[in-house]
């Protein structure tokens, strides 16, 4: 057996089967490059799931890293630690807000909103205990705890799972009209994806993030932004709500602000509504740890200068040019997207977005399938255009063959 064969079938066999990972092997990687155990290199369009908007090793991004881990790593929350104030500061700065609430996973980040919404709609709007409602869209994506998929309406992420927690109502993704109906005196919050990314990379109708602002202003009812994957540059702005010139009142924020090294989550907000929490009402052990910080603040630097925001703004031009190009040809039915991020939809004649991605792989470019035939194109801010070339060229081969 091959040190590939070798590598995954021990996986299968003491590694719970809750992924289905394309068989590479991946030993190292670096910028939009990984290398798998058998010296092949590959061009990752996938980055994490825009974990990794800095590329894979990124310098700055190590460093900081290195430095913290000798230093201070972890003092949990009893404690205050040098790092912290300035990742909040800078945080919530580059946010236009005005405080954080940190987590590690995206998930945690989701639940402190829930939670959050919540305890504002008891002891700010006034809404009778047990009552709160959040309002959420269909084909949502949010994370994976028992809260959270309890408003999915993806029956893998959901079957099996129940009991489910109560307390969300699901109206169709774009849908103002729906929305308004659902809304009561109860309803504390609206959380939504400006951009839903495991949906398939699918972009609200123009005016639908407007429209969420003023419906949720109007009925004062807090409008919760789920930036997790689209924050943080992916788009060509810091927030994919900024395209739709909207401010949210929280958004949820992970994946790339961990910058691919540690997990770092948040929420940010505004004080009134932060404010809710006293000692003792919420929390997570690595939450805010040192090592976190000093990361996720590297992170946050890197993004004030909007150099990042600009390269996924003109590579992403530069992308859905061409993959518009693509779709006049048959093989492609659709592609969606903003900035350095694709959802596309491959004619169903020509496999299934797993069977794509499969073919990718041996052409060396990693992709990953969202829903039947659609893939979604990803890779790190960083990626050269020659590289990103390279990798649309790959595509068209496989498109063609
Ligand atoms: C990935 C993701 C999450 C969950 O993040 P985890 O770190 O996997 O828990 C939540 N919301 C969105 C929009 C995501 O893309």
């Amino acid at each position: 057996m091959s040190a590939t064969e070798t590598a995954i079938a021990s996986a299968e066999a003491h590694s719970a089967h809750n992924y289905h990972p394309l068989p590479v092997v991946v030993a190292s990687a670096e910028g939009a490059w990984m290398t798998d155990v058998e010296g092949r290199r590959y061009l990752d369009l996938l980055a994490g799931y825009s974990a990794l908007n800095f590329g894979h090793g990124n310098r700055r991004l190590i460093d900081a890293a290195k430095a913290q881990l000798e230093r201070v790593t972890l003092t949990s929350r009893a404690f205050h630690h040098d790092r912290f104030a300035d990742f909040c500061t800078r945080l919530a700065e580059l946010c236009s807000m005005e405080m954080v609430l940190p987590m590690n996973t995206g998930a945690e980040a989701v639940e402190t909103a829930v939670k959050t919404a919540r305890k504002w709609g008891y002891r700010v709007k006034g809404v009778p205990d047990g009552m709160a409602k959040i309002i959420v869209a269909s084909d949502n994506f949010h994370g994976r705890t028992t809260t959270i998929i309890s408003f999915s309406t993806d029956p893998e992420a959901r079957a099996d799972y129940g009991p489910y927690t109560p307390g969300f109502e699901i109206v169709p993704y774009g849908d103002l009209t729906a929305l308004r109906e659902a809304m009561t005196e109860n309803t504390v919050a609206v959380l939504i994806e400006p951009i839903q990314g495991e949906a398939g990379v699918l972009v609200p109708p123009a005016g639908y993030l407007p429209g969420v602002r003023e419906l949720t202003r109007e009925r004062n009812v807090l409008f919760i932004a789920d930036e997790i994957q689209s924050g943080l540059g992916r788009t060509g702005k810091t927030f994919a709500c900024e395209h739709e010139g909207v401010v949210p009142d929280m958004y949820v924020l992970g994946k790339a602000l961990g910058g691919g090294v540690v997990p770092v989550s948040a929420v940010v907000s505004s004080a009134d509504i932060l404010g809710v929490f006293k000692p003792g009402e919420h929390g997570s052990t690595f939450g805010g740890n040192p090592l976190a910080c000093a990361v996720a603040l590297e992170v946050i630097a890197m993004l004030r200068t909007g150099e990042y925001q600009e390269r996924a703004a003109e590579l992403g031009d530069h992308l859905h040019r061409e993959l518009g190009l693509l779709a006049g040809g048959g093989a492609v039915e659709a592609v969606r997207g903003r900035g350095l991020w694709a959802g596309v939809d491959i004619a169903p004649a020509l496999g299934t977005g797993r069977e794509i991605s499969e073919r990718l792989m041996e052409e060396r470019v990693l992709v990953k399938d969202t829903h039947g035939s659609t893939i979604r194109i990803a890779p790190p801010l960083v990626i050269s255009k020659e590289d990103l070339d390279w990798g649309l060229d790959r595509l068209r081969t496989v498109l063609s063959s």
